[in-house]
């Protein structure tokens, strides 16, 4: 892949950054109408490597790459740079410029193509006012999008390294893409045919979870009464419908709704082997009721013998039968969606859950702890001390 390009002997190159998950008409035609208005020589398209700002179902930058170079290949003032995606940690804009000065003449004028919703976050990127110093901004108009007070009202000195660019009104969006292929609609005429045809072919954005996680499903199935079994696929597509809504990663959501049991139906012994192994020492009230165990166990079944290493999942696995105060959002997906998935018998309040679910996912947690504490309260169990915190933490969101 082209990391290092040779810009010498050009004046005027436009930049055209972006996560490009998947590239459209709308990316191309800004680079195009900015290249013309400015009279710019070339324009390098940079795939972004691991984003700051965003990190949710994006596909692999090796793929972002790939269809950004096939939807300039027919464009021999577009080129393609990867020197993000083969940066290492997050990549920022700054060390972008950086090295891409480093390719140019000394004199060279280099203008950053963005929309307004870009530029509108420039002063929560690294180092900001140095950006301004290896760059100028074109910023094309978007439909519906306004400039912020905060970049109108800027000091002349970055001001006058603000350009616009008028252009057609696009009403493309990579998200938009992404949802059209998840929900079997055509993307026809929103990017070029050959980045279509790479889409299809590489399965991408296309979320089967089923398929791709049926190595999972088939290892659960083994040890999961059937009825429980199916609760899990069920709390894992809620789960990422959760996700979705609230913007968590879809992946992790659905693979934790579909290990959030797999300690669930182990017997005692079986439980203290465990405990034994990892150097886990149940605590009071785990121990005079060992079905609560599951959940803390999980946590190592699911490391151990499901070779899941993100910390996430296994903490929302660990806490989603207690609970615990100040939970992180993955942690209150599966403790939401274990409540609430459809085929859960009905008890009357499930429905305020399911509301309140998709409603405030805080009011949510608030509405289940307090339902979930009076069931076992009703029915004489001893209430963990997690719950009792969650709950003391959750209820200012009671409506
Ligand atoms: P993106 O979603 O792929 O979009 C790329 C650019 O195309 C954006 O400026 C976007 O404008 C514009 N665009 C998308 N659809 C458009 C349409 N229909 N009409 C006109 N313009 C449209 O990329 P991104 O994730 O926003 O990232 C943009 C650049 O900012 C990347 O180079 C990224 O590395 C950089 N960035 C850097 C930092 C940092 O250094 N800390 C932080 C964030 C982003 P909108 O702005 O309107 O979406």
């Amino acid at each position: 892949m082209n990391s290092e390009l040779n810009l010498k002997g050009y004046k005027k190159i436009g930049i055209m950054g972006g996560t490009f998950n998947p590239i459209h008409y709308a990316h191309l035609a800004s680079a195009q109408f900015v290249k013309d208005k400015f009279n710019i020589e070339k324009i390098i398209f940079i795939p972004t490597g691991k984003p700051p700002h965003k990190n949710n179902n994006i596909v692999e930058k090796e793929h972002r790459y790939m269809m950004s170079q096939l939807a300039i290949a027919d464009n021999k003032d577009f080129l393609i740079s990867s020197i993000e995606i083969n940066r290492d940690g997050f990549t920022y804009t700054i060390d972008t410029l950086k090295q891409i000065k480093s390719f140019c003449d000394e004199n060279v004028k280099l203008y950053f193509i963005t929309g307004i919703d870009t530029i509108n976050q420039i002063f929560n990127w690294k180092e900001p006012e140095k950006l301004f110093e290896y760059t100028n901004f074109v910023i094309t108009e978007r439909p519906g999008y306004i400039i912020d007070n905060k970049i109108s009202n800027l000091d002349n000195k970055f001001k006058e390294k603000i350009f616009f660019c008028e252009m057609p009104q696009l009403e493309i969006s990579s998200t938009d893409i992404r949802n059209r292929i998840e929900n079997d609609k055509p993307i026809k005429y929103l990017t070029t045919d050959n980045v279509i045809n790479y889409i299809y072919k590489n399965n991408l954005y296309k979320k089967d979870y089923i398929t791709k996680y049926n190595s999972y499903i088939q290892k659960i199935k083994l040890v999961l009464p059937e009825k429980r079994f199916n609760h899990s696929l069920e709390v894992a597509k809620e789960a990422k419908k959760l996700a979705n809504k609230y913007n968590e990663n879809e992946d992790k959501a659905f693979l934790a709704g579909i290990l959030h049991d797999c300690a669930k139906c182990f017997d005692l012994e079986t439980i203290k082997k465990i405990c034994n192994e990892n150097n886990y020492k149940l605590d009071e009230v785990t121990q005079k009721q060992p079905d609560l165990a599951h959940s803390f166990i999980g946590y190592f079944v699911a490391k151990n013998d499901y070779n899941i290493n993100d910390e996430k999942i296994l903490n929302s696995i660990k806490y989603h039968t207690t609970g615990k105060e100040n939970m992180t959002l993955l942690e209150k997906i599966i403790y939401i969606a274990d409540y609430i998935e459809p085929t859960r018998n009905y008890f009357p309040e499930i429905d305020m859950a399911r509301y309140l679910a998709y409603k405030n996912i805080d009011e949510a947690m608030a509405f289940i702890l307090k339902q979930t504490i009076q069931f076992n309260q009703n029915k004489n169990r001893l209430i963990h001390h997690l719950s009792k915190q969650a709950y003391e933490y959750y209820k200012r969101w009671e409506k």
